[in-house]
Formats: structure tokens, C-alpha cells, sequence
């Protein structure tokens, strides 16, 4: 056993997983940046009050913040969440409005370990701040969906809610409240009640079934225009042949969220892995963290999720990138150096042998790299200014080529196999 392993709930990705990881994000900033989104890169640690803007009543602010005074006396946190951090990047740099940013990168919870939930996770996301539009709440929507099918996933589910103006949610709040303080609860979703009474609907234990079914729906409590928003982006989702079904007790796990919400499901993960990412629109974080009140909406997708469902649909495998060649020097090792340096200078991958192994030592490692030639490099090439091809992958001979004549053969020799 090495003296020090990762802490529980962290993990190390290694190549070539890592590879499928790197892919994920490129397919993500393709898809956004098609449609006029611009990368943000934010600081993983804010001071903490950036994040308790999120609700007090939520898990992640109450229980699960890597929080921790740093040497300067400063209240700080690792990131839990990039909303937040998107929203006082706005507040404080005033940028144009609409702005529309995506994001990708690690987050992290003290929650408690298990498949698909982890202490520090990656989510991949969007933020569009300074636009009330029911066809942006669509936009954002089906770039989620379309980064989905982009993957080759084809069980996603997306559930889709409006929790109305923040007046209706106030009132719904208020009725839920009522209607739970009547009915019969377990003691954990007491607690919830006490906090915040649309968590409640959340609960998942049978004893809180019937208050749950029975309990009133948000959709009763919609002003005329929170209805004519909402029934915007259904027919916009309709329109874009995009499927979802409207689920009444969809709340979404932090407390800024109003009107359209929403969230992706997998078809194969169990339930406590089942949501790949959600979002909605929020009102009040800029205002709350020092900027003008702004509209905003957006959705955070966990990567470490989404690609166990791809693991579970049996898509997205990428394969690492082959190497083109791997230079084999039995003659001291020298020489490998400036071939390699030749062919990576040529836009060709070459990796090579080190330590003078032998040639049988050395063949092995081009072998296992995977790569299309093995370069060999003895004393007799040496002598002649030559390099012996040999193709590592499918038939043909190898060829001694001057080395004058290396890249552009191997270029040709490349496209051929291509
Ligand atoms: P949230 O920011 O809580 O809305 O989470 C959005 C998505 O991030 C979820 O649907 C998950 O896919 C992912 N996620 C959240 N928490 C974790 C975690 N602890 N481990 C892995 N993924 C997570």
C-alpha cells in the first residue's frame, strides 16, 4: 500500500480515459460555441459569501462547502457550483448584456461518496445573463439536447417545470407549507418543511407518498404571464421535435430558481445517479452579489455522469489519439532525438525508446503504443544516414529510407493506410 492515496470522493483520470474526458469537452464548447457562447474561466476558490448567496436552505451552502479562512484572514470556498461564480464575474465586470458564457471544470461537495457522486466532480455548462425570453429558455434547452445526441446518448429523458414568477412560487410555498404541516411526514422531511417546503416534494421515502400526491401543484398558482411563458417554451420544444414531459414536482435542488426549470435524466443509471444535469432561471443572484437586477438562466451538466451513461449505452468511446510513429535508436539514442523532434515539428505523433534498451525491449514498447511504424535507427542506418520503416499495424514490409526522405514518406505511407 503507497503511503497516501486520493481522498475519498476525489478521483485521478487517467489516459487514456482522460482522452474521452478532453473529447466530451471539445463535443461541449463545439456544440455552444456554434450558437455565440463565449468561454468563461473562473477562479475555484471565491470568498464564501459568493456561494451562501445560493440559499441558505440548501444542502450544498449548509453542509457540503469546502470552506476555510486563508492566511490573510479571508472567509473562502472552494467552488461548489459556476452560477454563482458567474453571476459575481457579471456583477463586477459589467459586461454587455445578453452575455452568454460556458463553462467547464471541477466543483466540489463534501457530500458522501458513491457511483456517479463524487467530493470534486466536472460539470460543462451555460449561463446567459440580461435576456427575458421564452425562446432563449428553449435555446439553452436544446443545446443541452443536442450535445446529448452529439454524444450518441439516445436515453436521455429531460423533464421540464416552471416554478412561476417569484410571487406564484412565494404563494405555491406558502399553500405547500400549509398542506404539509397537515399531513403526515417522516421526521427527515419535518426537518425539510422547516427550511424549505418544495423540498419536500423531492422526498423519496414511502411514508411521505400520499402528503406528496395529494399535495397542491404549482401549475394552480401560474400568474396569466408566467402561464404564456411557459407555454412558450413548451411550444418551442414542441416545434424543435425535441421530447419531454412536464413533471409538476420538479423543484430543482437550490432556492433561486423561478419560472422555467428542467432537468436530464438517464435512462440506465439508478436513481441516485440519475440526474446527468439540470437548470433553469433564476432571478436575484446578480442583484445579490452587488450587480443590477438581471434575468438569467442556464443549465450545468456533471460530466463524470454523462459519461457513465455513456458507458451504460455503450457510446462515446473515443479513441486516444494513434501515434504515427515510434522511433526505435539502438545506436545510442541520439539520434532518436532529432528524428522525433523532425516528426513532431511535421505535425507527425512520434514518441521514442529511452535508457539504450535493447531492440527487442524497445520493439515491445512500439508495439504497445500503438503506433503505425516502428522507426528503427541501428549503426548501419547511421552509417548510411538511413531509418527502417516498418509498418506496426496490418501487412507490408519495411523499407530503409533516406533520411532526407522521412517525413514526406511516411506522410504518403500514412495516407495510404488512411
Ligand atoms: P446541480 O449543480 O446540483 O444542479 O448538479 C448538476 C449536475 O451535476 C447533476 O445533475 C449531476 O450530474 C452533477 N453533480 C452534482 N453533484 C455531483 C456530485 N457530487 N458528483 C457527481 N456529479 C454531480
Amino acid at each position: 500500500m503507497p503511503a497516501f492515496q486520493n481522498s475519498p470522493g476525489m478521483r485521478d483520470i487517467l489516459p487514456p480515459d482522460s482522452a474521452r474526458w478532453r473529447t466530451l469537452n471539445n463535443v461541449f464548447a463545439d456544440v455552444v460555441e456554434t450558437a455565440g457562447y463565449g468561454q468563461i474561466i473562473t477562479p475555484l476558490i471565491e470568498d464564501v459569501g459568493v456561494f451562501t448567496r445560493i440559499g441558505e436552505a440548501t444542502d450544498v451552502v449548509t453542509k457540503e462547502l469546502y470552506a476555510f479562512e486563508d492566511r490573510g484572514g479571508r472567509h473562502v470556498s472552494l467552488r461548489p457550483e459556476l452560477t454563482a461564480s458567474v453571476c459575481r464575474a457579471f456583477a463586477q465586470h459589467r459586461p454587455v448584456a445578453p452575455w452568454k458564457v460556458w463553462y467547464s471544470g471541477p466543483n466540489f461537495r463534501q457530500e458522501k461518496a458513491q457511483r456517479g457522486r463524487y467530493r470534486q466532480f466536472d460539470q460543462v455548462g451555460v449561463e446567459v445573463l440580461g435576456v427575458d425570453d421564452a425562446n432563449l429558455d428553449v435555446e439553452v434547452i436544446a443545446l443541452a439536447w443536442e450535445f446529448y445526441l452529439r454524444l450518441g446518448l439516445s436515453q436521455v429523458t429531460l423533464i421540464l417545470n416552471s416554478l412561476g414568477d417569484p410571487e406564484d412560487r412565494a404563494r405555491y410555498v406558502e399553500a405547500l407549507r400549509k398542506h404539509f404541516e397537515a399531513s403526515e411526514l417522516t421526521d427527515q422531511s419535518r426537518e425539510t418543511l422547516e427550511n424549505n417546503p418544495l423540498r419536500v416534494l423531492d422526498s423519496k421515502r414511502e411514508f411521505d407518498a400520499p402528503a406528496i400526491t395529494s399535495a397542491p401543484q404549482i401549475a394552480e398558482f401560474y400568474s396569466p404571464g408566467a402561464s404564456r411563458h411557459f407555454e412558450a417554451v413548451v411550444a418551442g420544444l414542441t416545434r424543435l421535435g425535441i421530447p419531454f414531459d412536464v413533471e409538476p414536482k420538479l423543484v430543482r435542488g437550490l432556492d433561486y430558481y423561478r419560472s422555467t426549470i428542467f432537468e436530464f435524466q438517464g435512462g440506465t443509471l439508478a436513481s441516485a445517479q440519475n440526474a446527468l444535469g439540470g437548470g433553469g432561471r433564476y432571478d436575484g443572484l446578480v442583484e445579490a452579489l452587488g450587480g443590477p437586477a438581471t434575468p438569467g438562466i442556464g443549465f450545468a451538466l456533471g460530466v463524470d455522469r454523462t459519461l457513465l451513461a455513456c458507458n451504460d449505452e455503450g457510446v462515446f468511446a473515443p479513441a486516444p489519439r494513434r501515434l504515427d510513429a515510434f522511433v526505435v535508436d539502438v545506436a545510442g539514442g541520439f539520434e532518436a532525438v532529432s528524428i522525433t523532434g523532425e516528426l513532431r515539428a511535421a505535425g507527425l505523433a512520434a514518441d521514442r525508446g529511452f535508457e539504450n534498451r535493447s531492440m527487442k525491449a524497445q520493439m515491445k514498447l512500439a508495439n504497445r503504443s500503438g503506433a503505425a511504424f516502428a522507426l528503427i535507427v541501428g549503426d548501419d542506418q547511421l552509417a548510411t544516414d538511413t531509418v527502417v520503416a516498418k509498418p506496426m499495424q496490418g501487412g507490408g514490409d519495411q523499407q530503409t529510407i533516406a533520411r532526407s526522405d522521412l517525413i514526406s514518406h511516411l506522410k504518403d505511407e500514412l495516407r495510404r493506410l488512411q
